[in-house]
């Protein structure tokens, strides 16, 4: 038994890196206010999670995340055994609805306390690695033509073989946008867009069948879609396959969309499944459907990537090969909060080695970014 004696929840602000913040349809990432959670214990284990979170993406902010924990979180899992991940979960959900980007912090630190005490890596504990290295992608944001292909030559300079392109906004501008950066990645480079909710379905279903010529691989998200019968519409329009993000958080989202055969691929990762295992819930749904899904992101920095490897190194129905993961978010970041950097690019991410979720806390990094 590794007794749980405190939850406890640092508000942190990091700023994405010059030249690196990002623009979607919900409006520009500048910087990060995200919450390092640490689970302690009384074997003097300490667990790490991080809440990556975005008020206009799942509802959560920095100071309700730290209330929350402090006020619910915290008192209900005191004198609990880390080493039951699954108790932790219950008691966690009975305590809070919602705020899937704040139980995913929790959660994921308790499996970092757990694989600790185990003196396994949190991929061993959820049964094992498929994978070492997963084939990721970099995204350039929904900037004017120039500035995202001057982004696209970066990435492509530093070895990116895949490439996300935000769109959603203008339709002539997001075309021009896809168009200028399949120019110049030539035809070898994976490309995919996401639209981020941005555009009405008369908008998606005029545009995704203009950038059918470039080789588009997967559109997530063009519309907002909380109405299987608009996925429907798109999907007669067009012949790119279609992913949901934004449409699927919880285990009864991705019921309605695979039971209704609504889209191609389900976005997914810890954060927005309030944690490891919601997200492991969901990728086996998806298998039972016989579609598969893909590692998404809120731009984490090294804590969460770290789960996120670990769970994409796990779970068979994250086809990383097709649809390379979002194993990005400490590359746009000024600092990612852990002492020893991920491996992160650039054509593959490799999954953290040591016990836990393979990393550390960086405390003077901590002290730096402390947010309050
Ligand atoms: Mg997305």
């Amino acid at each position: 038994m590794v007794t749980i004696t405190q939850v406890e929840a640092i508000p942190i602000l990091v700023p994405l890196t010059t030249g690196l913040t990002t623009k979607t349809a919900h409006g520009e990432h500048i910087d990060s206010p995200y919450v390092v959670v640490r689970v302690h214990t009384d074997e003097g284990i300490t667990g790490v999670g991080e809440a990556t979170l975005a008020p206009r993406w799942s509802g959560e902010t920095s100071p309700g995340c730290v209330t929350v924990i402090r006020d619910l979180l915290d008192p209900v899992l005191r004198g609990a055994n880390a080493l039951d991940v699954n108790v932790c979960r219950q008691k966690i959900e009975g305590a809070l609805r919602l705020n899937p980007f704040t139980k995913a912090a929790v959660e994921m630190a308790i499996w970092d306390v757990a694989g600790k005490a185990a003196e396994r890596p949190v991929c061993r504990m959820l049964g094992g690695r498929l994978r070492d290295e997963l084939p990721m992608k970099m995204v350039v944001g929904a900037f004017p033509v120039e500035k995202a292909v001057a982004l696209a030559q970066r990435f492509l300079d530093g070895g990116s073989r895949h490439l996300k392109v935000k769109v959603g906004l203008d339709p002539a501008q997001d075309v021009a946008r896809v168009a200028a950066v399949r120019e110049l990645a030539g035809p070898d480079v994976g490309i995919s867009v996401d639209g981020n909710c941005g555009w009405s379905v008369p908008v998606a279903c005029r545009t995704l069948p203009l950038l059918e010529a470039f080789d588009v691989r997967l559109a997530e998200q063009p519309i907002r879609a909380n109405d299987v019968a608009d996925w429907g519409r798109l999907r007669a329009a067009t012949s790119i396959p279609l992913m949901a993000d934004e449409s699927v958080f919880s285990l009864a989202d991705a019921w309605r969309l695979v039971s209704d055969r609504a889209v191609d691929v389900l976005a997914i990762y810890p954060g927005k499944h309030g944690g490891l295992l919601g997200a492991l819930e969901i990728a086996n749904l998806a298998r039972a459907a016989g579609i598969v899904c893909s590692m998404g992101s809120n731009l984490e920095l090294g804590i969460g990537t770290a789960a996120m490897l670990h769970l994409g190194a796990t779970a068979e129905a994250i086809d990383n090969e097709t649809y390379p993961g979002d194993y990005l978010g400490p590359l746009y970041h000024e600092a990612n909060m852990i002492t020893e950097p991920l491996r992160l690019g650039p054509e593959t991410a490799k999954v953290p080695e040591g016990p836990g979720l393979g990393v550390e806390i960086d405390e003077d990094q901590l002290d730096r970014w402390r947010d309050g």
